[in-house]
């Protein structure tokens, strides 16, 4: 597929627009089609432009590898970071929650040393682009994670690089359980996935009576431009609901394993529909874990 030229094209082909959302400064893209390295696109590379096909905009004063991920980087980087260890050990919990083969794939992470040099290259690069603080980009041939180094750049990074990761062994996610699951595994490790602020957020739409978990609607929606905070609170809720016990644990296992091999398997609300041991009234179900995680959190009395 030929991408048109970039200006315009950048945030047709954004997979996820957390740009601006509460809980998620992420944004993926996704250049579904083209390898800028193939022989066969080659021709376009002058009218599409590729950003990281220009070392000199690029993260180049250290590289290292860490496990899956490559780390280009302004600024010297530690083997033994803290982020870079946490990052690593994302690799292996990621495939054991969803029970998902580890890749070798390399995933690339560009690393700016603030937010100025990055979104002076965003600017330069992706203009057009809505601002945000990182973001994941996937070609036929590469994954590539931008960043910058910042006050919240460890969660940035757990977000994209589980995007890199699971997108190395299921490239055809639909985009609600792509961003479900980073939002799941964005937390720090010790927190369980529990995101607090999407906890918070649902359990006020409770509150309200201005929300209902249905993931039939989420499956509907295919377009970055829709996908609204609630939407990303939605989709960490079932995501964190299904891992919440063994056999809902392994229905999601089964359907990633399915969605991996034929990316055009049925959707996993008509599986939730069909599979045996599961409450009659699901709906009602994820209401009561997100009024139980709130009450856990004592959100349950906001006003
Ligand atoms: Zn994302």
């Amino acid at each position: 597929m030929q991408p048109p030229p970039p200006t315009t094209a950048l945030p047709l082909l954004c997979r996820a627009a957390c740009a601006g959302l509460m809980a998620c400064a992420a944004g993926c893209m996704h250049f579904v089609g083209v390898d800028p390295l193939a022989p066969q696109v080659r021709s376009l590379q002058q009218s599409v432009a590729l950003p990281w096909l220009d070392p000199d905009d690029m993260p180049g004063r250290t590289e290292i590898t860490a496990g899956q991920l490559v780390i280009h980087a302004d600024f010297p980087v530690a083997h033994q970071h803290r982020l870079i260890r946490d990052l690593e050990s994302l690799r292996v919990d990621v495939s054991q929650t969803l029970g998902l083969p580890i890749s070798d794939e390399p995933v690339h992470l560009y690393l700016f040393e603030n937010p100025t040099r990055y979104d002076e290259f965003v600017a330069k690069r992706f203009p057009g682009f809505p601002a945000r603080r990182a973001f994941f980009v996937e070609t036929d041939t590469s994954l590539s994670v931008f960043a910058a180094w910042q006050d919240r750049v460890a969660e940035d990074l757990r977000h994209e690089t589980t995007h890199g990761y699971v997108h190395a062994v299921v490239p055809a996610l639909p985009l609600w359980l792509d961003e479900g699951i980073a939002e799941y595994f964005e937390l720090p490790r010790v927190e369980g996935g529990e995101h607090t602020a999407h906890v918070a957020h649902l359990a006020g739409r409770l509150i309200e009576g201005t929300w209902q978990p249905d993931m039939l609607k989420l499956e509907a929606v295919t377009s970055a431009a829709e996908f609204s905070q609630d939407h990303y609170a939605e989709a960490w809720c079932w995501v964190h609901w299904l891992l919440a016990t063994p056999d809902r644990r392994t229905l999601l296992q089964e359907y990633l394993a399915d969605v991996r091999r034929d990316a055009t398997t049925a959707p996993l609300s008509i599986r939730l529909r069909q599979a045996p041991g599961l409450p009659a009234d699901i709906t009602a179900a994820v209401k009561a874990h997100v009024e139980a995680l709130a009450g856990e959190s004592g959100f349950d009395s906001l006003p």
